[in-house]
């Protein structure tokens, strides 16, 4: 398992780690499908001429993006989701020509790919999922929020700023097609918090990271066996927005400067926990991860 940028297990700082999940937990990554658009929405500087290139053709780089869900099989809470998807099959439908053809679907014959089918394969059912809780509420986390349309025994645990940013990011059509409303259902059961460190569960801690969105959340789960696990959701959507000093988002990022900051905190978590650091769509790191376990625990 590739720890490439954590310190090593001398930098752990006990407090950081002390919120830990209890024995019999399970954690899957759950692949959800698989997009692919152009490297400048993900890159600061990406696919741009300069004076020295300007009369040279460009191969525009694009980037393929994994999406995927995180199960969380909890001894004491149930079934908990971090994060959804994109939505039931037939989501294209709802994103809409322009919006497919910024962020195209590729690898969509694979029929393991819809939320209910890759839980079922993982060996649970949907019917008994309990807790969602979003880390940024954009169409490809959070479209899967539709199969849970009734479902008053789940709850959705979301940032009180996200879930403010969206809805208004709809009503006044200033971020549709970043977010849209086939999924933002205000009969769901949302549950909001508004703290920069929530312990939502045991060995389940959220921070905000603002930047791609206002209301951003990252996951920390504290394992007894495999340690901590972070997972960014798109604070940084790729590996190359965090190593090597972490280049900047594209046309995705929101404000830089709150960007930066959540980065510095990334980091310092990062250090402190010793952890294991998954990407929002990096299709690499969730190939590596998936190829030598089937779980964390
Ligand atoms: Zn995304």
């Amino acid at each position: 398992m590739s720890k490439a940028y954590a310190e090593g297990p001398q930098s752990i700082i006990p407090a950081s780690i002390s919120n830990v999940a209890p024995e019999g937990t399970k954690v899957f990554i759950l692949k959800l499908g698989n997009l692919e658009a152009d490297a400048s929405y993900f890159f600061e500087h990406a696919n741009v001429s300069l004076k020295s290139t300007k009369d040279e053709a460009i191969v525009h780089e694009r980037k393929n993006l994994q999406m995927y869900t995180v199960l969380i099989d909890h001894p004491i809470s149930g079934l908990i989701l971090y994060e959804v998807g994109p939505g039931k099959i037939g989501w294209e439908s709802k994103w809409g020509a322009e919006i497919l053809d910024a962020y195209c679907r590729v690898n969509k014959d694979d029929e393991t790919q819809p939320l209910d089918i890759a839980i079922k394969n993982a060996g649970y059912d949907i019917n008994n999922v309990k807790h969602i809780i979003i880390g940024h509420l954009h169409i490809d986390h959070a479209g899967g929020l539709e199969y849970f349309k009734g479902r008053t025994d789940v709850t959705v645990w979301v940032h009180e700023i996200e879930l403010k940013h969206a809805v208004w990011g709809i009503a006044t059509k200033s971020e549709i097609g970043s977010y849209l409303n086939y999924y933002i259902d205000l009969d769901l059961n949302w549950s909001t918090f508004n703290e920069q460190k929530v312990d939502i569960f045991k060995g389940l801690t959220v921070h905000l990271c603002p930047g791609h969105t206002p209301g951003l959340i990252i996951l920390q789960i504290n394992l007894p066996s495999d340690g901590t696990i972070i997972f960014t959701t798109d604070h940084t959507i790729f590996k190359e927005n965090y190593e090597n000093g972490g280049c900047k988002q594209g046309f995705l990022m929101r404000d830089h400067y709150q960007w930066y900051n959540s980065t510095q905190m990334l980091r310092r978590l990062h250090r402190d926990t010793n952890a294991l650091v998954i990407f929002g769509h990096d299709t690499s790191t969730v190939e590596q991860v998936l190829e030598e376990k089937t779980y964390f625990n």
